[in-house]
């Protein structure tokens, strides 16, 4: 089915689904889980368009892929262009929603990817790599005061605060744009915390935004 990003009352721009621009690494001790070095500058990667479905929805895994991580992240809705040069008050407009995604991960794949030093798409940036919640209006969020969870089966697999972030907000919208302009309706998400793991078919998962987001899906 096709994926439209839902709006919780406040965001008013009808947004079309664009690029979601994804941090690698911006937690240090989610880095340090993964036996990986913590970056000197944010870790870029990109998930298409076609990679986005609603997180409510029954979360479909790749068949035969080996094991599909969980990953949760704060996600931030863009509803300004922005670019190399932009001003500090144009990055700190440019966000106008926030949520919740999942950066579904094909762990086994990303490593030998790795390994063999290609690029991460085909374990990142499948169809379906990127369930997203709905998204709330940032007025009066300080997004970088939030803690996320993510319960699967009714036990804590992550949680986090964002002002654990190695990069704030402002700093990767500004690290981004400069190599990526952003359009409305682009996602950024901002990297996971710590607590990484596989999902299983049938696995339940509540996942949690401070007080503002709460939203429970399964796994097929
Ligand atoms: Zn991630």
């Amino acid at each position: 089915m096709h994926y439209r990003h839902q709006l919780a009352s406040g965001i008013d721009a009808p947004l079309q689904a664009g690029k979601i621009v994804c941090v690698g690494r911006n937690y240090a001790e989610h880095a340090r889980e993964l036996n990986n070095p913590i970056p000197g500058q944010p870790l870029l990667f990109i998930k298409p368009a076609t990679a986005a479905v609603a997180m409510a929805a029954r979360i479909n895994l790749p068949v035969g892929g080996g094991e599909c991580h969980h990953e949760l992240e704060m996600a931030l809705l863009i509803g300004n262009r922005l670019s190399i040069g932009a001003a500090d008050t144009e990055i700190a407009a440019a966000v106008v929603g926030v949520g919740l995604a999942l950066d579904l991960t094909l762990r086994d794949l990303q490593d030998s990817l790795k390994a063999q030093g290609q690029p991460w798409e085909r374990a990142k940036s499948f169809d379906g790599a990127c369930p997203l919640s709905n998204f709330v209006a940032v007025n009066d969020i300080d997004l970088q005061a939030m803690d996320l969870s993510l319960h699967r089966n009714g036990q804590l697999q992550q949680s986090g605060n964002s002002g654990d972030m190695l990069f704030p907000i402002k700093h990767l919208l500004r690290e981004i744009s400069a190599v990526f302009t952003l359009l409305p309706g682009d996602v950024v998400l901002t990297g996971t915390p710590a607590g990484v793991g596989p999902l299983h078919s049938g696995d339940r998962l509540s996942a949690k935004l401070g007080q503002i987001l709460s939203i429970n899906t399964e796994v097929n």
